[in-house]
């Protein structure tokens, strides 16, 4: 029997009454197989002994001492018994044992004992409130598993409990992964990781079966997204090398020849990753299953013209491709590249948006259904109802993680609908915000990962500072050097407009002062989403052509926005953003052959930790470390978008911590499943 199909209830097990049922039942422990799934989230050693003077190292101690005196603090019930005890190397430690007066006549003075707890410097003594205090005779060097409780239930009742339920009814548990498995990769069985996770004899052990255990969580999600790999597009995604670059094969560049005609007459050559990721591309329309990508590549990489060519190449096939991108600002300035692009070589393209009047939109409309229309390019008006497409056959996400998991899916599903054919449309999405590797594993593990490494030829790395609130003056100085040498600037605050009294700038009120006291003479203009979208999109235009020197924006700006001469990206209260945030808003400049700045202004009672944060952006422009150190920090919920993937539902396993066990399950999975069709 699997340990989930013990639906034995708790309240069979000896000793469970109402109360610990109520309490178990708030775990939401109702069965035997819940309690023996309940795993200890960390284990407390004491099979070693610390002496007290050590508690400033130790996590947690765990030391013989004698009982020196009594002492009692406070008046009536608020009345608290403080314990000094002295180990043998002679320190001293008091325990304060709030609620616990019973404790006096336990350990009278003289007595020895074993203090378990956590330890910490206070009023000029080593002192502990939450301990666990035994008589040295009854003292056991054992590993005690720590559960996550509830009120009123104690890690002793449980761990009771727990042990009673394992001896009761905690045999005969089948393992869910097959002996094959267990064997190659060195995983004990099921029934032995219980008991190894509930009651281990060491560290070691306990470590063992918790790694099993991540392991199997990996495995079955990893099967299951191979499964439906197979069935949705008859093959498994790539395995990813999770140490380094995937390693790309010099693969034979093949490209179509109306986009060697397009590439032709660019002003510049492709990048060896660009070419690179335009034959894989290729590879995949030639075959029979849609193609399902994620090219991910750091800001400014020239993704955009990785999926114009894509389209170029849907189009030579008589297929019609839409782009979708997260704000019309930015699918306008796709329109614009595209219809510079492409148009030259025949490729009829047109922009969509919701704002689009009546007459224009109904002639736009009926083009699309009637095949006229290539390219679309819009927002997601692309897929609302009245638009219908002759021959829909390739869906082009920018800036995906903008876009929810249940955005995408009704995309997709809308994509299938205007597709000719009973199968998917072929799939690209393009990721600025790189995902690191670790998570693309498993948040997007069945599509393939295509990336572009290398930034296009000439361009030069952004020079980034920090500077204190308070310095910004030195900052605005050097800013207007490079507005004397007609460069162009971006100013970026957190809000729109003032708050709480005005504690952070706003960007309504710098603009102004921007505009007045800082840079008079000036033009700049201000930004932000409340101003309508044509009016935005004037105003994007003016900074474009140059007529506007200053932007001074929100988060706005982040994404897209692609103005070569802008060479200054001043961020204020960075420490109020993201460091993917950050990041992809330096990315703004930088865009042109000029040197380009990036100043991170941040607020005087920063913490040293908040400082250390803003210097990974200084030490490097390398988006994935910065995208990795961003999870590392904050953990994968708050990485742009993914908090929205629904698919990081593990108990145990952690993705990006346990990178090298998921690739481990990922291999094993997927040659079960390769095995499991050649014997069909
Ligand atoms: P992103 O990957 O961030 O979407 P874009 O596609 O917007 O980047 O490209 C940024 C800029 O780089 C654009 O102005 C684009 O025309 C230019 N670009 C793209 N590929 C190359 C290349 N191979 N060499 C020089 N410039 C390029
Ligand atoms: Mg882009």
């Amino acid at each position: 029997m699997f340990l989930r199909e013990i639906q034995i209830p708790v309240s069979h097990i000896r000793g469970v009454g109402p109360t610990s049922l109520k309490q178990l039942k708030r775990l939401g422990i109702e069965t035997v197989g819940d309690l023996l799934s309940w795993w200890p989230r960390d284990w407390d050693d004491r099979t070693s002994r610390q002496s007290l003077a050590e508690f400033e190292r130790a996590k947690s101690l765990h030391s013989e001492a004698t009982v020196m005196a009594h002492d009692w603090f406070g008046f009536g019930r608020m009345r608290t018994l403080k314990i000094t005890i002295q180990d043998d190397e002679g320190t001293i430690a008091e325990l304060i044992c709030f609620n616990r007066p019973f404790l006096e006549k336990q350990y009278p003075v003289g007595s020895r004992v074993v203090v378990h707890g956590h330890f910490h410097w206070k009023y000029g003594s080593i002192q502990s409130s939450s301990f666990d205090i035994e008589l040295e005779q009854h003292a056991r060097a054992e590993l005690i598993p720590i559960y996550s409780l509830t009120a009123g239930l104690t890690n002793t009742q449980l761990r009771k409990i727990i042990t009673r339920a394992r001896s009761e009814y905690g045999r005969g548990i089948d393992s869910e992964l097959p002996k094959k498995i267990r064997e190659t990769c060195s995983l004990p069985a099921k029934q032995d990781i219980v008991k190894m996770m509930h009651a281990p004899d060491t560290l070691e052990e306990a470590r063992t079966a918790a790694r099993a255990l991540i392991f199997e969580e990996f495995f079955v999600f990893e099967y299951a997204l191979g499964k439906r790999a197979m069935e949705r597009r008859g093959k498994l995604p790539e395995i990813i090398q999770q140490e380094s670059v995937p390693v790309e094969e010099p693969a034979s560049i093949c490209l179509s020849g109306l986009q060697k005609r397009i590439i032709e007459r660019l002003p510049f050559t492709l990048t060896d990753d660009q070419l690179r990721v335009v034959s894989e591309i290729n590879h995949d329309l030639d075959s029979v299953s849609p193609m399902a990508r994620l090219l991910q590549g750091d800001v400014g990489s020239g993704k955009t013209l990785v999926a114009f060519l894509t389209a170029a190449a849907i189009a030579e096939r008589n297929g019609q491709s839409a782009l979708l991108a997260p704000t019309e600002l930015l699918a306008r300035q796709h329109a614009e590249n595209a219809a510079r692009i492409l148009e030259p070589v025949g490729i009829r393209i047109a922009f969509l948006t919701g704002n689009i009047k009546a007459a224009g939109r109904s002639r736009l409309l009926a083009e699309l259904a009637d095949g006229h229309i290539d390219i679309v390019i819009g927002t997601h008006a692309l897929f609302s109802r009245g638009v219908t497409y002759r021959n829909l056959s390739l869906v082009l996400i920018d800036e995906q993680h903008r876009f929810g998991v249940m955005q995408r899916a009704a995309i997709i599903e809308k994509g299938r609908e205007g597709s000719p054919e009973p199968r998917d449309p072929h799939l690209l999405m393009m990721s600025a915000t790189p995902i690191p590797r670790t998570l693309a594993l498993s948040v997007f593990g069945d599509l393939d990962v295509s990336v572009i490494r290398t930034m296009p030829l000439g361009r030069k790395p952004v020079i980034t500072h920090l500077a204190r609130h308070g310095n910004e003056k030195k900052v605005y100085d050097f800013v207007r050097h490079e507005l004397a040498q007609q460069r162009q600037a971006y100013f970026v605050y957190p809000l729109i407009e003032d708050q709480d009294g005005g504690s952070l700038k706003s960007a309504e009120m710098m603009h102004e002062k921007l505009e007045k006291d800082i840079f008079p003479g000036i033009t700049s203009e201000l930004i932000h989403s409340r101003i309508p979208e044509d009016e935005q999109r004037a105003i994007m235009h003016r900074f474009r052509e140059g007529s506007t020197r200053i932007l001074v924006a929100t988060s706005v700006v982040e994404v897209g926005v692609d103005v070569p001469n802008a060479t200054c990206m001043v961020i204020e209260h960075a420490e109020r953003f993201g460091l993917s945030a950050l990041h992809q808003l330096r990315g703004r400049v930088g865009r042109g052959p000029h040197q380009s700045w990036c100043f991170l202004v941040y607020s005087g009672n920063l913490t040293e930790y908040g400082k250390n944060r803003l210097k990974v952006l200084h030490e490097t422009t390398d988006g994935f470390v910065i995208a990795e150190e961003d999870l590392r920090l904050r953990g994968p919920g708050d990485v742009g978008g993914i908090q929205q993937s629904g698919y990081i539902a593990f108990t145990l396993a952690d993705p990006v911590r346990d990178a090298d066990i998921l690739e481990q399950a990922r291999t094993a999975a997927f040659s079960l499943i390769l095995e499991e069709s050649h014997s069909l």
